[in-house]
């Protein structure tokens, strides 16, 4: 049996990586003070399609819909923004008076496209949702959580593209302006921009065949129909944006491909050698007309997602290493049969306690085992032979010095609180750039 087309398996380093990057992401939210934010990865096929907009490519080609056994028509999550949406309508979530909300999410999205390096049928996004604010701060705040999360990992060449779609009045004018330059030229377009140009013309700038051809580079732009508040609420971004020294390009060919944006979309892009055409790490914008479109009171949102995948690559890509090496505290070695039921009590004593510990499940001999010691990067070995078991002293070893200790039980504790807060390193220390002798090193601090 095989995994299913554009689909992957999480193990062994890559884990290590995407749990560590996980934790860096909650430690970020927390900072920001958003709050984490959970919806089904799947919903009725409604949620996504009126949710997502009937004409998008993720609706038209990329969406897994079913029928369930109860002949329901379901749709797994392809996005994050449309359920979450759903769920803040459905808990009266705008009846909160701590506006805006400000929510963050991350798990799976699944769409059914073409697999390659980059792009998925089964990834992750982690994205941000605001409710409750038309403040032009808040887009800027919005995209400097990814920028800062990008920077903070180490990405140096991080590019903004920003754009306006404008206010619905603004928006309209566009669209009869873009209507009017492309009637001539709809021969030239591919077959699916002749149904975009039919049901949704902003869609044709985000063309990946067409965007080429002439008559694309000459088409007007949304900037340039911007009515009097969209341009205003367009400049304080940008102001905002200067003031939080984030920057960025203006990008009239950003137009985003989903359905639901008002005022500012923006894509974040990384420059990284051997990265292919699947840069973008991340997009977003304003979406003041989606809450009342799936059926709440008219609430302004903003938003992006930033897909997990890719930015790992990146990372990969630049070299940035996200993890600490392993390590535990105690491995313990029963020396046979006899004392294992000895051990096992103290392994499960120690665990509670918070010490990071394991031991020999596989019966190895001494020799065997501090091997596995070393495999395991264990800090101290405890050994229990037969006289370790009938007297309750026991044999520790520093797995690093190779210092032996005779410790009572009752004494254990405390010797290992005591000895693993002390730096072990010795000689080889290279603390104050890259120590690499466990957790409880304070040798940085004291440097
Ligand atoms: P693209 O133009 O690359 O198809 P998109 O407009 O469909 O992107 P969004 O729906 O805005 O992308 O998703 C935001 C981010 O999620 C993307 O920038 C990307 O990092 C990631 N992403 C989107 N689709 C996939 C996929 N199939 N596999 C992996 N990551 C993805
Ligand atoms: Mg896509």
């Amino acid at each position: 049996m095989q995994k299913a087309k554009g689909t992957y398996d999480v193990y062994g380093e890559y884990g290590r990586k995407v749990k560590a990057l996980e934790r860096i992401l909650e430690d970020l939210m927390q900072v920001y003070n958003y709050e984490y934010f959970r919806t089904p990865i799947f919903e009725a096929s409604e949620v996504f399609h009126r949710g997502v907009g009937d004409t998008t490519d993720i609706v038209t080609k990329e969406t897994y819909d079913f029928k369930d056994r109860g002949d329901r028509d379901m749709t797994l999550r392809p996005e994050g923004t449309a359920g979450v949406v759903r769920s803040y309508i459905e808990n009266k979530y705008y009846g909160n008076a701590n506006v805006p909300s400000k929510l963050w999410y991350y798990g799976p999205m699944f769409r059914y496209e073409r697999p390659q390096s980059g792009r998925f049928r089964e990834f992750y996004q982690f994205g941000v949702e605001v409710f409750g604010t038309n403040d032009p701060a808040i887009d800027a705040e919005v995209i400097s959580i990814p920028v800062n999360f990008y920077k903070m990992l180490g990405l140096k060449q991080i590019k903004v593209h920003l754009n306006s779609l404008g206010d619905n009045e603004s928006r309209n004018n566009y669209r009869e302006a873009l209507k009017a330059h492309f009637a001539p030229h709809l021969d030239e377009l591919c077959e699916d921009c002749k149904v975009r140009f039919e049901k949704n013309p902003l869609r044709l700038l985000d063309c990946k065949v067409d965007c080429d051809l002439e008559v694309m580079k000459k088409a007007p732009k949304i900037t340039d129909y911007l009515n009097e508040e969209s341009k205003k609420h367009f400049e304080l971004v940008q102001k905002y944006l200067e003031a939080m020294g984030i920057e960025y390009v203006v990008d009239p060919s950003c137009v985003r491909g989903l359905d639901y944006y008002t005022n500012t979309v923006f894509e974040v892009e990384a420059s990284v050698e051997g990265f292919g055409a699947q840069n973008v790490l991340c997009a977003g914008g304003r979406y003041n007309n989606l809450v009342k479109t799936l059926g709440g009171p008219d609430t302004p949102g903003v938003g992006f997602a930033l897909g997990f995948e890719r930015l790992l690559t990146a990372l990969e890509y630049e070299h940035i290493n996200l993890i600490d090496e392993d390590f535990i505290d105690t491995y313990i070695i029963p020396m046979s049969e006899n004392e294992k039921e000895f051990s096992m009590s103290i392994l499960n004593a120690l665990r509670s306690l918070g010490f990071k510990t394991d031991i020999d499940y596989m019966s190895r001999n001494l020799k065997s085992n501090f091997k596995q010691a070393e495999r395991l990067n264990a800090k101290f070995i405890i050994i229990i032979g037969e006289e370790e078991a009938k007297t309750g002293v026991l044999t520790v070893k520093n797995n690093n010095t190779k210092e032996e200790f005779k410790v009572k039980l009752d004494d254990l504790v405390e010797f290992l609180d005591e000895k693993l807060d002390e730096c072990n390193c010795g000689d080889d220390c290279h603390c104050g750039d890259d120590c690499h002798c466990g957790s409880n090193c304070h040798c940085k601090e004291e440097k």
